[in-house]
């Protein structure tokens, strides 16, 4: 690899520190084991990479931003890290079309930065947008603040330039809105977390930005007050861009986190914020049972931080010792009840912690924190919480729910796949990844296949 990485002009990092750093994503559970980090700068570089490394069976981690929540990035077999972090130049935008080319390596908030004064913007928002890129968005089918409005990533992805495992470069989709000639791999690879190709370039979709957006911070009573509320402005016809719900633990950490008083006074309680694509909320007022403490962002500022309680909670979370991550998926109406039977239990499982809830209500997707105040240095914390997912992962069954709602499946969460794909769904893909990379040399041991 290292004479590769040499006639080619590439960087090429063995050393342990390196390693450590280009090694892992925010989950943090996994020791790392790495053979190395190569960085390629152009889409032949990835194929001659790739063919190396089929030859060779070299098993290899494409890897972006790495703000992953579920071990998606992470080198723990000795595989290559395959970093797209210098494929990041903006190639073409066409005002036409509404798209926009780039290379996988594009930070995701640099994208936005280039489309904004056009008066555009990719409809993908997530609080990692400093760090994450692109190629993860993709290889993610990321969801985030706006799925309410726009949906997730896949729906704003035109076509895709791919590396195979063996090295064959695979342009998806052309410059095509329109193209129903048969199943789209397009499609299959985006959601696949590196395990059936590397996401090298893509033509994005984009939209206007919002022409107006009004900001309200609302306490609400629990998660039932929270979706009555959201069925009131469905109702109405409010043009809702957000829906977050934050729970009052939520909230109380992120507003100690900031050192900031609540902005509801003496009242904490769970809250939510919204977003509207308006000017004017006087029908939002008569027509839904807004609390009266329910305050409207007045300035950009103050909206600013709203947004920024709700953007920081992973932070804060990871700062406060240990926590256990779960991100799922379910009927709306049926949030209610699961939260309840969740509560139950939680405590006699989990004495001494806390569980945070908040996330993209709006979708049905929730974020279940498991907090506890201290760290877990032997690694017992995790091992109890992994213990009881099949107890959780059965309820979300229960409820009809996925265990995954944005986040992936990566490393966490690939022993628990029978609680929300088939048998047959699951042998169906097995046999799509044989015939896409024989030699499964492609991010082993993550995803779904
Ligand atoms: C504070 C915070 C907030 C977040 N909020 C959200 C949110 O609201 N919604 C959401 O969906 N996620 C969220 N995430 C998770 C994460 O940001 C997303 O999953 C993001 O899309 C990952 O992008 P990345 O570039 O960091 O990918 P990485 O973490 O580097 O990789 C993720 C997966 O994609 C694969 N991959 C990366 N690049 C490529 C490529 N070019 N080709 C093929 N495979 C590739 C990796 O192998 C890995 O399996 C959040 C994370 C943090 C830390």
């Amino acid at each position: 690899m290292e004479q590769l990485a040499k006639s080619r002009g590439l960087r090429f990092l063995t050393n342990t520190n390196d390693l450590d750093h280009w090694g892992r994503d925010w989950t943090h559970y996994f020791p790392v084991n790495a053979l190395g980090v190569i960085f390629p700068k152009t889409v032949a570089d990835v194929s001659e990479i790739l063919k190396h490394c089929h030859t060779h069976r070299i098993c290899v981690v494409p890897s972006g931003g790495r703000t992953g929540l579920v071990g998606g990035a992470y080198a723990t077999q000795g595989e290559l890290i395959l970093s797209l972090s210098q494929m990041n130049r903006i190639l073409d935008w066409d005002p036409l079309g509404l798209t926009v080319k780039v290379e996988a390596g594009v930070i995701h908030e640099t994208l936005q930065d280039y489309l904004r004064p056009k008066g555009f913007h990719w409809p993908v928002d997530l609080a990692a947008k400093g760090s994450c890129q692109i190629g993860g968005n993709l290889a993610t089918n990321a969801g985030g603040v706006r799925v309410i409005k726009y949906g997730m990533t896949r729906r704003w992805v035109q076509s895709l330039t791919v590396v195979m495992a063996n090295g064959k470069i695979l342009e998806l989709n052309g410059d095509l809105e329109k193209n129903n000639t048969g199943p789209c791999l397009r499609d299959l690879v985006i959601g696949s977390e590196g395990t059936l190709a590397v996401i090298a370039e893509a033509r994005l979709k984009v939209t206007h930005l919002p022409r107006q957006c009004l900001t309200l911070f609302a306490p609400v009573e629990n998660p039932a007050a929270a979706l009555t509320l959201l069925q009131s402005l469905r109702e109405c016809g409010a043009p809702l861009l957000a829906f977050e719900f934050i729970d009052k633990a939520s909230l109380d950490l992120v507003l100690k986190h900031c050192g900031d008083p609540n902005p509801f006074g003496e009242f904490m309680s769970d809250a939510v914020l919204i977003d509207l694509e308006t000017t004017d909320v006087s029908d939002v007022y008569a027509k839904t049972a807004l609390d009266p403490r329910t305050i409207l962002g007045e300035s950009h500022s103050q909206v600013q931080k709203f947004w920024h309680y709700r953007e920081i909670i992973t932070e804060a979370l990871d700062s406060m010792g240990f926590v256990y991550k779960h991100d799922v998926s379910l009927p709306q109406r049926e949030i209610p009840r699961f939260l309840k039977t969740v509560d139950q239990e939680f405590s006699r499982r989990f004495p001494g912690a806390t569980n945070f809830v908040f996330g993209h209500f709006g979708d049905g997707n929730l974020h279940l924190n498991f907090g506890y105040s201290a760290k877990d240095p032997d690694g017992r914390r995790l091992a109890h919480c992994e213990a009881a997912n099949d107890w959780l992962f059965n309820l979300v069954h229960q409820y009809r729910g996925a265990i995954s709602a944005e986040h992936g499946i990566g490393l966490l969460k690939r022993a628990y796949l029978r609680f929300t794909k088939s048998p047959e769904e699951l042998a169906i893909l097995h046999a799509l990844k044989k015939a896409m990379d024989p030699h499964a040399i492609l991010n082993p041991g993550k995803g779904v296949v």
